[in-house]
């Protein structure tokens, strides 16, 4: 395996944003991640992000072709030595089927996929506390990563603020279309043997050792 070309998996809230900015620490690795792109466009108001408001906020899926042309412009242009992280992409199998076409024709092929499993209690207690600055983008968890003063980013005392899908209904709709539409991947890739289960409930730096101890042993047996 030359390069780590890797897919994170798993519940919204689950930590796959945490795991992922750990990575790019360790390796000179590409972050491709749907929902911050598709936010983007939102800030931008794009046509793109326009219609892909609609569904965001009421805790649904963009449909698949919006996601797969985006993705699809994204990977041709990626340019990371070591590789690419997606989070956040696939969710569906269609998207799974797509992302697949895609990386034979660039001549790539997945290194592992990494679920982080985490129960739903457990996803609505993260995500209903977290809060985002409005001009940094710094994340914060009002109970467990408050800031220093309530309610006000660290860096530069901007307002912290609720993104609307983090609200409880919200994050209530967007487990069940994880389990409804984006759980079915855990077979899909279990079935092609490339997937690898992290228990999400463990501190962040422990879960970042388990995964970095896994990554080890997919290189060592590549070269065995
Ligand atoms: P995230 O930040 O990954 O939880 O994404 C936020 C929202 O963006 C999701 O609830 C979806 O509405 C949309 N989204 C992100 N990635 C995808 C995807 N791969 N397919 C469809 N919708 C997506």
């Amino acid at each position: 395996m030359s390069e780590l070309n890797l897919i994170f998996l798993g519940a919204p809230g689950s930590g796959k944003g945490t795991q992922a900015q750990r990575l790019m620490d360790d390796f000179d690795i590409a972050y491709i991640a749907t929902g911050d792109m598709l936010r983007e466009e939102v800030a931008q108001g794009t046509p793109l992000g326009t219609k892909a408001k609609l569904f965001m906020d009421k805790g649904d899926l963009v449909p698949d072709d919006v996601i797969i042309a985006m993705i699809a412009e994204k990977l041709s242009k990626t340019e990371a030595h070591d590789g690419f992280i997606l989070d956040g992409f696939p969710r569906t199998i269609a998207q799974a089927d797509a992302l697949s076409q895609q990386l034979t024709a660039l001549g790539k092929e997945l290194s592992a996929v990494l679920l982080i499993e985490v129960s739903d209690d457990e996803v609505v207690r993260r995500i209903s506390g977290r809060r985002v600055s409005a001009t940094t983008g710094r994340v914060y968890h009002v109970d467990l990563d408050p800031p220093k003063h309530e309610g006000r980013c660290d860096v530069d005392g901007a307002r912290l603020l609720q993104r609307d899908d983090d609200k409880p209904e919200t994050v209530k709709k967007r487990l069940s279309v994880y389990h409804q539409q984006t759980a079915p991947l855990i077979s899909y890739y279990g079935e092609r043997d490339l997937l690898r289960r992290f228990d999400g409930t463990r501190s962040p730096t422990e879960v970042h050792d388990h995964v970095r101890a896994t990554l080890a042993t997919l290189r060592l047996e590549e070269l065995l």
